[in-house]
């Protein structure tokens, strides 16, 4: 097993839209969500109008076949599957719901590849309607994060997260985002991690106007095509440097010639898995 732990975000970093929008506005509801919105959080929000699509007279599986049309790049499916060939384990951190997401990944094959989801719990109902609640129960407590919302604190998540892979002999935090939700696990992060901001997008733009606050190295992408390339070369790079790190005594490290595995110039061929330290 590789000493490294991939964390994506969900939407906007694996699948190309925002799942919650993605379903509102194919069920016509954009408006009326918008109107929820500024009077209660996103969250509570998007049960709400769950309920009333449901109330019209919609079935969950037409929710459903909604999410199995989200966009989502071949080169995102490519970079999971290739992740964890390398001995990578793969987690998602999202805001969306268990149902979004897990209709999303089965629907493309891709569920098995991740060992934990930690997001807002969703289920099916006895009458076929759709809940979604708040991963943190802000009704009780807050989580005490002012830059995340009441329902979510990425920041918890990944410091837990960074604290079972540390006890597991894991030495490195890989994680992918886009949103301003992503900011707070980012600054969590080590120098022995490595953040990956979507170019152009909220979490980008935050990083680089506080750049003192991030210790972790930044690796930016723009689209499916150039997160597959990035995250996979940070994993060879760091696969190599561990495999260094455990063959090389201290006092010859500097004289010791160890190279990186170099990635295919083709985008088509993926590297074969690499055997992996124990
Ligand atoms: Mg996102
Ligand atoms: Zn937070």
């Amino acid at each position: 097993m590789a000493g490294i732990v991939v964390v994506f975000d969900f939407d906007k970093t694996i699948i190309d839209c925002d799942s919650d929008n993605w379903v509102v506005d194919d069920f016509g509801a954009t408006e009326r969500f918008d109107i929820l919105l500024e009077t209660m959080p996103w969250n509570t929000a998007i049960d709400k109008i769950m309920g009333e699509i449901h109330s019209q007279g919609r079935a969950i599986e037409e929710i459903g076949d909604c999410l199995t049309k989200a966009p989502i790049s071949p080169h995102v499916i490519k970079a999971i599957k290739a992740a964890h060939a390398l001995g990578c384990e793969l987690r998602i951190v999202s805001d969306a719901n268990t149902f979004f997401i897990e209709t999303i990944l089965k629907h493309h094959g891709l569920i098995e590849y991740f060992t934990e989801i930690n997001t807002n719990p969703g289920f099916v109902d006895d009458e076929g309607r759709l809940r979604i609640f708040p991963y943190h129960d802000f009704t009780t407590s807050s989580h005490g994060c002012g830059l995340c919302p009441p329902n979510m604190c990425k920041g918890i998540i990944i410091e837990r997260i960074r604290a079972s892979a540390f006890s597991e002999g894991k030495k490195h935090l890989v994680y992918l985002g886009d949103g301003k939700g992503d900011y707070c696990p980012s600054i969590k992060l080590s120098e022995k991690d490595y953040v990956m901001p979507r170019k152009s997008y909220p979490l980008w733009e935050l990083i680089y106007t506080n750049t003192q606050s991030i210790k972790a190295k930044v690796h930016e992408w723009s689209d499916g095509e150039e997160l597959e390339k990035v995250l996979l070369q940070l994993i060879n790079e760091s696969l190599s440097a561990d495999r260094c790190d455990n063959i090389v005594p201290l006092r010859l490290a500097a004289d010791f010639k160890c190279h990186t595995v170099p990635l295919p110039s083709s985008p088509g061929a993926l590297p074969k898995a690499l055997p992996v330290p124990h």
